[in-house]
């Protein structure tokens, strides 16, 4: 069990789902860090006193530092702060629950400091996924994943020897359009989009989960995370959710991980790792259970998945650039500015036309995420 842990990006999902674990597990808060939601920080910071607080947008940064001028919290800003609070001596863990690129330097700076990375950030692997995983390896820090698929093959692959390991089955339940063809989704809006059947999230993993582009972001994060190649790992639709992923081991044995699809139970259990602990979460209740079904993902009229894959496949900078680009057509199409299928067009463009570099310096990886994001603002 860690004792004290710092949250990068405490006012998202992941965030406030991780500061109600620390409430219930007694795991002590040493520092919170936000991008501008500074009343909902402010409220977080009161009650549970962390030591240090940064807050990532400079004038909100000044705005909260006024705010709590009558306690004795510390208050950074920007980039520094964030790294600050990565690093900060007095906590063991970082939780990564930031959303985008700007993830990447407080999470290298926080294995740096041989801490426990509880890793919600998805961007860390899918863009830098070698330089971090050879880092933490260098320095001995512990990549404990949050992601509830992840954090399910890494519980299958507990206590296994080397070479036990066949397949990862990464399952997904296959978003609000399952079984719909692309051309019916020409009109989706993003109230529809971001109403998932089985999980509570922020607005943009849920239009990512909904276009599959979460499952082909997930798909890059598990090769890095797991050491396997794209031809290891097999997507598999399972709409109930219950399952979280499994590992099929060399001698055909396949172990799955289930629970209730709660967050917190991930989330939970990358700050209890190695050991565990009772939970506030509902049990699974087997005769409560529907029946669980399988299918094939849907690579057709949910390209960006294939996408994904290829990506994957492809290598360097791609996976980077094609997340970069599908963050900004998301937010453009969360803003009514860009219509659903138009988000696959502005990932595949960027793919297409960026070129592409080998992923093992942080400099060239920042660059390729700007490129993305300047191509999808010019043409979309
Ligand atoms: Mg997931």
């Amino acid at each position: 069990m860690v004792n004290a842990i710092s949250i990068l990006g405490c006012t998202g999902s992941i965030g406030r789902q991780t500061a109600a674990v620390a409430e219930h597990t007694g795991i002590r808060v040493a520092a919170l860090t936000a991008n501008r939601k500074i009343d909902l920080l402010e409220q977080q910071a009161r009650k549970f006193k962390p030591e240090f607080v940064a807050v990532y947008d400079e004038e909100a940064a000044k705005a909260f530092k006024l705010a709590v001028a009558d306690t004795d919290i510390r208050v950074g800003s920007g980039m520094e702060g964030l790294i600050e609070a990565a690093t900060l001596d007095s906590a063991d863990c970082v939780v990564t629950a930031v959303s985008g690129a700007v993830g990447l330097k407080p999470t290298l700076a926080a294995i740096d400091a041989k801490k426990r990375i509880a890793l919600a950030n998805k961007e860390t692997l899918v863009c830098a996924g070698e330089l971090v995983m050879a880092r933490a390896k260098e320095k001995g820090a512990e990549i404990v994943p949050v992601d509830s698929e992840h954090s399910a093959i890494f519980q299958c692959l507990m206590g296994r020897g080397e070479g036990e390991l066949h397949k990862i089955l990464l399952t997904g339940s296959g978003g609000p359009f399952r079984g719909r063809s692309r051309a019916t989704l020409e009109d989706i809006t993003p109230a529809q989009a971001v109403a998932h059947p089985n999980w509570s999230m922020g607005a943009k993993i849920s239009v990512d989960s909904s276009t599959l582009m979460n499952k082909g972001l997930e798909f890059i994060e598990a090769m890095h995370l797991f050491s396997v190649t794209p031809d290891d790992i097999t997507v598999v639709i399972h709409p109930q959710s219950v399952i979280h992923s499994m590992v099929e081991l060399v001698d055909g044995t396949v172990i799955a991980q289930l629970g209730v699809p709660d967050m917190g139970l991930p989330i939970q259990l990358a700050l209890s790792y190695p050991d565990r602990c009772a939970s506030q979460f509902e049990h699974l209740d087997f005769w409560k259970l529907r029946d669980l079904s399988f299918e094939e993902p849907d690579l057709v009229n949910f390209p960006c998945l294939a996408l994904a894959m290829d990506c994957a496949r492809r290598g360097g900078t791609a996976p980077c650039v094609m997340s970069a680009a599908n963050e900004v057509a998301v937010h453009k199409f969360l803003r009514g500015e860009l219509g659903y299928n138009r988000i696959y067009d502005a990932a595949r463009g960027a793919v297409e036309t960026i070129p592409r570099q080998p992923a093992d310096d942080l400099d060239v990886i920042l660059a390729a995420d700007t490129a993305a994001r300047a191509y999808v603002n010019e043409h979309f």
